[in-house]
């Protein structure tokens, strides 16, 4: 972690939660974090508990995302939801590209390019979340992974805006498996997510937030949050439970302190 680029924690539900859950958990959540400000904290809801949660959590610490978009602000889309309509009820940024998302539903490095520069132009900050396959990883095609899904998603976001964005370096086959990835291998591929950001503009490569995501939990976080070119998490499992959500919020603070 380094000190000038402030820490995000950001939990993604998933498909968890009604609107009485999501209730449940932000007033279980909001006295435990308190008026952090050293650490960014951000939930990501499912669609439906949006509106409530930006409601419920509005002046504290904690942001609310949500967890994908479609590329068109409206149109013959069934089922889909736009960067506007986020917009419009204050929701602050969205999760782009989670390997969920693009092996289950489909989702493209061609429709992610279009996705981020759309996000940012209706106040929506990204997350782009890349990562490689067990098979990649043995493969030695990691960084051929990682080169391939950040150049698309970044493509055609323009310039000045490159700070904005974060990246999520998610290896799947730690997603959601309990098998965390090496302190070594999640530094080597977020410190690599960097550089490939350098190749855009070498200014943004100093602010852009690189997170780790996978399998991430209050017993690992401090070794994962404490390397120099990781900014932060993305939590699924830990982040639906309000305690070890927060303590992981705890965690990046102190290391962020210095206090390990
Ligand atoms: C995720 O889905 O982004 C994720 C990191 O999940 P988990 O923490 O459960 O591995």
């Amino acid at each position: 972690m380094n000190p000038d680029r402030t820490p995000l924690i950001a939990g993604n539900w998933k498909l968890n939660k009604t609107i009485a859950e999501a209730e449940a958990f932000i007033q279980s959540l909001l006295p435990r974090v308190g008026a952090v400000e050293d650490v960014e904290i951000v939930i990501c809801p499912p669609f439906l508990a949006l509106a409530a949660m930006v409601d419920s959590a509005r002046g504290s610490a904690v942001g609310v995302y949500a967890q994908t978009m479609h590329e068109e602000d409206a149109g013959a889309y069934t089922g889909e939801v736009s960067a506007p309509m986020l917009a419009e009820i204050d929701v602050a940024g969205v999760i782009l590209g989670h390997s969920e998302r693009r092996q289950l539903f489909g989702e493209t490095d061609r429709a992610l390019q279009l996705k981020l520069p759309r996000a940012l132009e209706a106040g929506l900050k990204p997350i782009l979340c890349v990562g490689e396959t067990e098979e990649e990883r043995e493969r030695g095609d990691t960084e051929r992974k990682l080169r391939h899904q950040v150049q698309e998603g970044l493509e055609k976001v323009p310039g000045e805006r490159l700070p904005e964005v974060v990246i999520a370096y998610e290896p799947i086959w730690a997603i959601g498996t309990g098998l965390v990835a090496k302190p070594e291998q999640a530094q080597d591929a977020c410190a690599f997510v960097r550089a490939l950001v350098e190749g855009f503009d070498k200014g943004a490569a100093a602010k852009v937030r690189v997170l780790y995501g996978g399998s991430l939990k209050p017993e690992n976080a401090a070794e994962l949050l404490a390397l120099p070119d990781v900014d932060g998490a993305l939590v699924g499992g830990a982040s639906t439970d309000p305690a070890a959500f927060a303590e992981i919020v705890e965690i990046a603070r102190r290391v962020r302190s210095g206090a390990g």
